[in-house]
Order: structure tokens, then C-alpha cells, then sequence
């Protein structure tokens, strides 16, 4: 069995799983006729991309055992809501009574546009998500975060402009045009790479309003101004409506804006699809396993960090992955990146001193 595995080399006869639809997770897996997966991300893997061949996903639901093998009848694999973007899902898989539970990404508390919330289960081995895996990388509130976007929204309208957002097209994307929705009366326009991936949230039953930036309602809006325009954060180029509208001022939405300073930007939120520390350290608490593996982005800080906070042993997978091959273990990208330790600053401060503060960026990595 595989879950989002990036290796060439499958064996056709796996069982595989994709537990969601961003591009990291997805990987070469979708060339197994037998990958399961949830509709929602099945929906959200053809809105993005157009394969050459024919692909079969097996949809499955939350909860729903998955037979693998009916010679081993005490296997029971099933799918979880893991809270990230709309579909996502954990892995647990029970066995002789022993339960591992593969969280994949997961999400915070208080996002708009998820339709299960998170599903935490006892387990006793738990393999775990690190991508803000650091003591340090503790967000604002859901709702001090969205203040402070809405207050900084509102100043560039009131000086006539439009709002451009950069943020990941899938996951941030739908909470920014929620949050817009719920709270104001400005109009949105997405990008042509946000719109079909909005669409899909839109079939599963989330209410989002917004018009397509190529849509004849979408240009109108454009020529009015001040809306807010959402575009994916690895557009760095700005797309040819907003250079036909020069007057804007523009935002990035990620979790690394806790961190971290962007010079590319006018601003920068840390509305991010991913739990921070804190809710990490809750989620294993409420787990309560035996044994860690962490994995993706700071495994082995959030490795040390367990120990240290909560007692119980944990291991960075790749590290062990490494050893076990007998090579030398590197240190993930992001994690060098991360310990330029810059000072954990607020939002009003970070603005404020955006100018004297521009040597450290990021710019180069966008976590989904
Ligand atoms: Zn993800």
C-alpha cells in the first residue's frame, strides 16, 4: 500500500491512495488504475490537470473500508477528514488491533470552507504532518488574522485602488473569497487558475461568490476597481488584467508570513491551510499515541519537540529513511531557510518595518 507517494517506481498491482488534491501529494500516483481517493479530491485533481491518457480513480468516502486484500481480512484501511482543503483526508489503518494513523497534511481551527471537521482517532502509531513543526510558529487567531487582512483591504480601497491577493489556489483561495463573502460587500475576481478549483468547492456544496477575472462580469468589475482580486501564489508574473489596472496593491497569503518578511509585496498574512505548532501538539495529545513519525517541512525540529513536550518517542521519518540507506541526512530546504531565526514580529510590525527588514525573504517557497 502507498498513500501520496512520489517513487517511479510503483508495481501496477499497488493499492494506492491519494489523500488530497495538491500537487505535492499527487505526484505520479495517478497513473495507478487502483488509486483511491475521495470525489472531492478526485474533482479537484481533472479541474487542474488534463492528463494525456485515461485515469481511474476509485472514489471513496470517509469512513468507508477500503478491502485491500481479502486474504488479510483483520486489515481495516479507512479515510478520514484531515480539516486541510475540501476532501482531504488522513489514513488510518487498523491491524491485529494495532492502529497507525498516516495524518498527511492537516488543517487549524476555524477555517470557512471545510465541510468535515477534522477527525482525530486513538491510535498508537502516529504518523505526522511538520510542516510548521516549530515551537515558534505560532499563528494569530483565525479571526485576528482576518481582521487585520480585512483593516488593510479596506485602506486600499479607500484609496481607490484594487486588492490583489496572492495565495494558494487551492485551500487559501476559497477561504479568502469566503471571508470576503461573509464580511463584506466587495466584489471578487479570481484568477483563470483559482476559478475552476473555486467551481469544484462550489459542487460540493460551499457557497462561494466570485467571477472569473476573463468573464465579461469579471472584466467589467476590473475596469470599475476596487475589488478584490485573487490570483495563485506561484503566479510571480501579475496576469494581464492587473497590468491593464496598475492601480493595486498586493498581498501574500501563507503561513510562512508568521516568519518570515516578503519584499514583493505590500503585505503579507499568515492565513495558512496547514495547523500551526500549537495545534499540532494538541492534535497528537488528543491522539495519544505510543510512537511518532513526522514528515513533510520541519520533521526533525517537530521530532525533537514531541520528545521534549510531551514525552513520547519520535522519529523524523526521512531521517530514518536516510539512514536506513546509508547516506548522509540532509536537512529539508525550508528548514535551513527557518533557522536564519528571524524574530517573530506582528503583523502591524512587520508592515511597519517592511523597508528596514528586506534581506530575508522567502520567496522561493510556498507551502500548499
Ligand atoms: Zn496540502
Amino acid at each position: 500500500m502507498l498513500i501520496d507517494g512520489k517513487s517511479s517506481k510503483i508495481p501496477l498491482n499497488a493499492q494506492t491512495i491519494v489523500t488530497h488534491a495538491h500537487s505535492d501529494h499527487y505526484a505520479f500516483m495517478y497513473s495507478n488504475p487502483r488509486t483511491r481517493a475521495t470525489q472531492e479530491t478526485i474533482d479537484l485533481f481533472f479541474c487542474q490537470k488534463k492528463p494525456a491518457g485515461p485515469i481511474t480513480f476509485l472514489p471513496t468516502q470517509f469512513n468507508e473500508e477500503i478491502v485491500f486484500d481479502p486474504e488479510i481480512p483483520d486489515l481495516d484501511v479507512r479515510l478520514v477528514s484531515s480539516g486541510h482543503v475540501l476532501g482531504s483526508a488522513s489514513v488510518s489503518i487498523n491491524y491485529n488491533d494495532k492502529v497507525i494513523l498516516f495524518t498527511s497534511d492537516i488543517g487549524g481551527r476555524g477555517q470557512l470552507t471545510i465541510k468535515e471537521p477534522i477527525t482525530k482517532i486513538d491510535a498508537d502509531i502516529l504518523v505526522i504532518e511538520a510542516t510548521f513543526g516549530s515551537p515558534e510558529l505560532v499563528f494569530p487567531s483565525r479571526e485576528e488574522i482576518s481582521m487585520e487582512i480585512l483593516k488593510w483591504s479596506a485602506d486600499v480601497i479607500k484609496e481607490k485602488r484594487n486588492v490583489v491577493f496572492s495565495a494558494g489556489k487551492l485551500g487559501s483561495a476559497q477561504e479568502l473569497i469566503k471571508m470576503f463573502n461573509n464580511l463584506t460587500n466587495l466584489r471578487v475576481v479570481t484568477h483563470g487558475d483559482v476559478t475552476p478549483v473555486s467551481d469544484v468547492y462550489q459542487k460540493h456544496g460551499i457557497q462561494l461568490e466570485y467571477f472569473d477575472s476573463k468573464s465579461e462580469e469579471g472584466r467589467e468589475i476590473l475596469r470599475d476597481g476596487e475589488a478584490i482580486i485573487i490570483q495563485p501564489r506561484e503566479k510571480k508574473i501579475v496576469p494581464y488584467f492587473i497590468k491593464e489596472h496598475i492601480n493595486y496593491r498586493s498581498a501574500i497569503v501563507t503561513g510562512m508570513a508568521s516568519r518570515f518578511i516578503y519584499k514583493d509585496y505590500d503585505a503579507a498574512f499568515p492565513l495558512s491551510s496547514h495547523a500551526n505548532y500549537p495545534e499540532l501538539i494538541e492534535y497528537i495529545k488528543e491522539v495519544s499515541p505510543e510512537l511518532i513519525f513526522t514528515m513533510y517541512g520541519l520533521e526533525e525540529k517537530l521530532a525533537k519537540a514531541i520528545t521534549n513536550e510531551l514525552e513520547i518517542p519520535a522519529i523524523p521519518l526521512r531521517k530514518k529513511e536516510e539512514e536506513s540507506q546509508q547516506k548522509t541526512p540532509k536537512k529539508p530546504k525550508i528548514q535551513k531557510q527557518i533557522e536564519k531565526k528571524i524574530p517573530i514580529t506582528t503583523i502591524e510590525n512587520k508592515l511597519l518595518n517592511k523597508d528596514a527588514k528586506k534581506k530575508t525573504t522567502l520567496d522561493d517557497y510556498f507551502t500548499d
